[in-house]
This record gives C-alpha cells, structure tokens and sequence, in this order.
C-alpha cells in the first residue's frame, strides 16, 4: 500500500498506473477518515469490482458551516491506515487542507449544487454543505480518474446529489451506492458515533426501530406518509427529531409512499449530536 499526501505525487502516480495497465479499472472510496466498518464495506466493495482501490481521506473543511464541528471531527490517522492495509488497499491519498485548496476556497471556482435537491433536507440546516461536497468530490475525481466511485447510502441525500452531478456534467465515473452498516443492535456506524456516550448510543437505537416501525407499517399495506410519519414519531417519542421525512429520488414530499422510489430519512439529535439514518424503499 502506498501512502500519497500531495496532488502531484498522486497525479504523477495515477498517470502512470493508467500508461502501464489501459485496461485496468480504478475504483475510489472518499472518505472523511475515522475509519469503521461502513467505510471498509464500501473499500470491501471497490475491492471486489476493481482493480485497484484508491481510499481518500481528508476532512473537507468547505463543507463544514463555521458553528460546526471541523476542528472537534475524529481524526485517527495511524488507526486509519492499519485498516486500509488489513484491507489491501492499493493507495491512500491523505492530503493536508493546502493541497486540495492552495489558494484560500473563496478565490477558488465553485459551483452550485441543484438548489431544489440542495437546499431542503440537510442542505436548510446546512447552508453550503453539499457546494463543498461536489467541490471536493469533483476535484478527487479529477485526480484519481476512476472507473467507479463506492458512497454509502447512509449519507442519502449526498449520495443522489453525486449522483445528479455525474449526470449533469457527463462525468466519466460510475457511482456505486452501497448499503448502510449498522451495528448488531441497529445503529448505523457514523464517526459521529464516537461522542456519544452508552446512554447516548442506545437512545439512539429509536432511529432504526423507527425506520423499522415504517417498513413493518408498508409491509402491512400502509402507504399514507402521514400515517407512517407518526407511526415513528411514536417510537422516538422524547428524542429531539430535527427532521422525518418521506421523499422521491428528487427529494420531493411524497403524500403516499412508491415502491423503489422512496426514502424515508430521519435527523435526530442525541446528547447534541446529529445523526443520520434513512430507508431506502
Ligand atoms: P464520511 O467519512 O462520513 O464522509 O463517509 C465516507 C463514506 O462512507 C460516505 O460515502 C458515507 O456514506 C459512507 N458511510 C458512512 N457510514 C456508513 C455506514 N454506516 N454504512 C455504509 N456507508 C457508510
């Protein structure tokens, strides 16, 4: 496993790879680091599907708001790369902030996320985040040139935006979305998880039961997304939910749950942290 910290080592290297092996396909795992078996479920499927496996992992700071937690985000380097070694991964590209941003990201180009598929959701809380997931996705793209991308659907709404990007730009890369890893009693694995305390991660266990209370629910026949909302509701009754929703692909509201084009995505707050989960029907 080689371990690559600038752009122009990693371009250098990836021209090369591309020189000596044309046929060879390049899959690639962005990550944020504080690496568990989420992450490693995504690198398990790159493995798999392609030839050589590249893991990024650097903590994007234009996708953090000034009140959130860039400076506190888990950052476990040694940790991270026995992991990726366990898991015979070809490279680890680890740059520092300068690399990816030489100059200050306000001089940079950007550009905007869809605001129809960017603004509701994650994106009302988080002004700007997903403008900072493309900015850093498209430039690791741009450096790595891979054949396929592994996102896990844990992070939905982040995952079709992706999505809707490559689509939009003719983006020569295959998206592949893998499904969420919980733990053996429900929780999906999350760095964030790290700040919870024991109370805290089993209060948190009300998510999953919720999104398993709504597939119950569909599965007895209900598809009123009224009713199914406060079918959850219920079971994560004294948890401070900042959002349930009940959306298309689009990320429109939908009055009435369709198979294979629904998403049911739940934010709560637990001892102040955020967490994610959602139910891909
Ligand atoms: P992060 O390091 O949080 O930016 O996550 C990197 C990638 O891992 C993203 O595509 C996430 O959606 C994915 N991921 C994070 N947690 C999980 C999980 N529990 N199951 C599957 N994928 C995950």
């Amino acid at each position: 496993m080689q371990v690559l910290c600038t752009t122009k080592e990693l371009r250098h290297h990836i021209a090369n790879f591309k020189a000596k092996n044309p046929n060879k396909t390049i899959g690639l795992v962005p990550t944020m680091g504080a690496l568990h078996n989420g992450h490693l479920s995504l690198i398990t499927q790159s493995k798999e599907q392609c030839d050589y496996t590249i893991v990024s992992i650097f903590v994007n700071p234009t996708q953090f708001a000034p009140n959130e937690d860039f400076d506190k985000y888990p950052r476990k380097q040694e940790a991270d790369l026995n992991i990726c070694q366990k898991a015979d991964v070809d490279i680890v590209f680890m740059p520092e902030i300068a690399q990816m941003y030489p100059l200050d990201s306000t001089l940079q180009t950007t550009f905007n996320a869809p605001k129809n598929m960017a603004n509701v959701l994650e994106g009302k809380t988080r002004p700007g985040h997903f403008d900072g997931v493309l900015q850093v996705v498209l430039k690791l793209f741009n450096l790595t040139q891979p054949t396929k991308a592994f996102f896990g659907q844990k992070d939905a709404q982040q995952l079709l935006i992706i999505q809707k990007m490559v689509e939009d730009l003719f983006l020569p890369v295959t998206i592949v979305p893998c499904p969420i890893i919980r733990t053996q009693d429900g929780l999906a694995l999350s760095s964030r998880n790290a700040y919870l305390s024991e109370n805290g991660k089993r209060e948190a266990l009300k998510i999953s039961s919720a999104l398993n209370a709504i597939t119950k629910a569909i599965m007895q026949g209900i598809k009123d997304s009224k009713s199914l909302e406060r079918i959850a509701l219920e079971v994560l009754e004294g948890t401070e939910v900042e959002y349930l929703a009940i959306v298309d692909r689009e990320l429109e509201a939908l009055q009435s749950i369709k198979k294979d084009s629904t998403l049911v995505l739940i934010v709560a707050r637990i001892e102040g942290v955020r967490l994610l989960d959602n139910l891909w029907f």
